[in-house]
């Protein structure tokens, strides 16, 4: 079962919200002057979530994953010591970072796992039990974290896979290969037209 609340944000008449309390009855969700309460089987919580979506209502999955703490990020400074020196690596595009300049990113995003059931479930997977765990906290750059938003998807594959330092000193490594070859073969070039 699923704890839900439900929230209208618009104006209704009387009448409509007392169709509203009826409809939403049939959910077993109860209105208490605010919002409506209750709790949902999954099955029941698919229709109730399309039901939400077609009447313009928010609908919050209640969990026990827990809302952001203020506190997550000296937790994380705390459980991971820097990276590279005094550095961050950013997870996402591997910049360093002093520790002022290192923003503390939720890889998986508070409010879309308040929301989505499937997301719940993954983190469960992954054996995250409260979403300011250390495995959901990364290091990340401003705008790394600005572009990342509430997304998730490919931002979160590249937080999980960047979050291991070998990976960036094999990219830097790489890089200084591929720099060094052009440099070799520019110079190679560069002898056969001059001479
Ligand atoms: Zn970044």
């Amino acid at each position: 079962m699923y704890p839900v609340t439900v929230f209208n944000p618009r104006k209704i008449t009387k009448k409509e919200q007392k169709k509203l309390i009826r409809e939403l009855k049939r959910y077993d969700l109860e209105w208490d002057n605010i919002e409506f309460s209750g709790s949902v089987s999954e099955k029941k919580l698919r229709k109730l979530s399309a039901y939400c979506d077609e009447k313009g209502l928010r609908l919050k999955i209640g969990n026990a994953l827990g809302r952001r703490r203020t506190d997550y990020r000296r937790k994380f400074f705390s459980w991971n010591s820097p990276d590279i020196g005094s550095r961050y690596i950013c997870v996402y595009c591997g910049r360093l970072l002093k520790k002022d300049k290192v923003v503390v990113d939720h890889l998986y995003p508070v409010g879309t796992a308040s929301k989505s059931i499937e997301y719940q479930k993954k983190l469960k997977r992954h054996g995250i039990k409260n979403i300011n765990d250390s495995r959901n906290l990364v290091a990340s750059c401003n705008s790394c974290n600005r572009r990342k938003g509430t997304k998730s998807g490919i931002w979160i594959f590249l937080g999980r896979i960047g979050r291991h330092r070998g990976i960036w000193f094999l990219r830097y490594l790489l890089r200084a290969v591929i720099i060094a070859f052009g440099a070799y073969s520019f110079w190679q070039l560069a002898e056969v037209i001059l001479i």
